[in-house]
């Protein structure tokens, strides 16, 4: 794929468009969410070829088989992690790295995780260029990263068959963990509050659609 990095009137339109919809007709009402879709550009994770569908909100290949999120889902998720400057953030699930973009366009420190090697170094390299810094690592995500918890956040961007017990034990007290869980075919989006140290609440919301998440506690 050819990537060209140029922010056109008809993409900023587009975006523009895009933002208004998510808040107007999908209820995405986080106006830093919103802010932050408005900054970052989703074309630049599309070959040239298919820009006019980098602001639809629909899903898209990203190669490997894995596909860039839709930007409500990125949205619902984003909204979901209640994201203050400076938090923590582990991310399982970089893909092309657009909700990486999204949470640093937000102020959050981010960690994340790919298992997909050509992923990991594709993304590792085109982030920095856009003006996006995270701390990058290739591996099994679906047990978290022990040695950098805890965080303030965990946000997982792939379906799990059920919440990672060690994933929410790497929440600091008061840290939100943000996860799809069901069968491979549907998930519901769910969220743990740590509580404290041993409190955790749980709660189950909408239905979404994610591939899976493959790995030592997933799938
Ligand atoms: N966050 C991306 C975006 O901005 O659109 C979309 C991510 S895609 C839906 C899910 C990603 O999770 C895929 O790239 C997949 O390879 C990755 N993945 C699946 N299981 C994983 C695991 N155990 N650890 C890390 N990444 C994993």
């Amino acid at each position: 794929m050819a990537y060209k990095f140029i922010d056109n009137y008809r993409e900023k339109g587009a975006r523009k468009k895009l933002v208004k919809e998510l808040a107007e007709k999908k209820g995405i009402t986080d106006t830093n969410v919103l802010a932050a879709m408005a900054k970052v550009k989703r074309h630049y994770f599309f070959d040239e070829t298919f820009w006019a569908q980098a602001y639809l909100d629909k899903a898209f290949p990203i190669g490997d088989g894995q596909t860039i999120s839709t930007p409500y889902t990125v949205a619902y998720q984003s909204q979901l992690l209640h994201i203050k400057k400076g938090d923590k953030i582990l991310e399982i699930g970089t893909g092309c790295g657009y909700q990486t973009c999204i949470l640093i366009e937000m102020g959050a420190q981010v960690y994340t995780i790919e298992r997909q090697e050509a992923l990991f170094n594709r993304t590792k390299k085109v982030l920095p260029y856009i003006g996006y810094n995270a701390h990058f690592f290739l591996g099994d995500g679906s047990k978290g990263i022990a040695e950098h918890a805890p965080y303030d956040k965990i946000i997982v961007t792939a379906g799990a068959p059920l919440v990672p017990e060690i994933l929410v034990k790497q929440l600091k007290i008061g840290g939100i963990l943000v996860i799809p869980v069901g069968d491979t075919k549907q998930q519901k989006m769910v969220t743990v509050l740590r509580v404290s140290e041993n409190d955790f609440e749980k709660f189950v919301l909408d239905a979404f659609k994610f591939v899976p998440l493959l790995g030592e506690q997933a799938w």
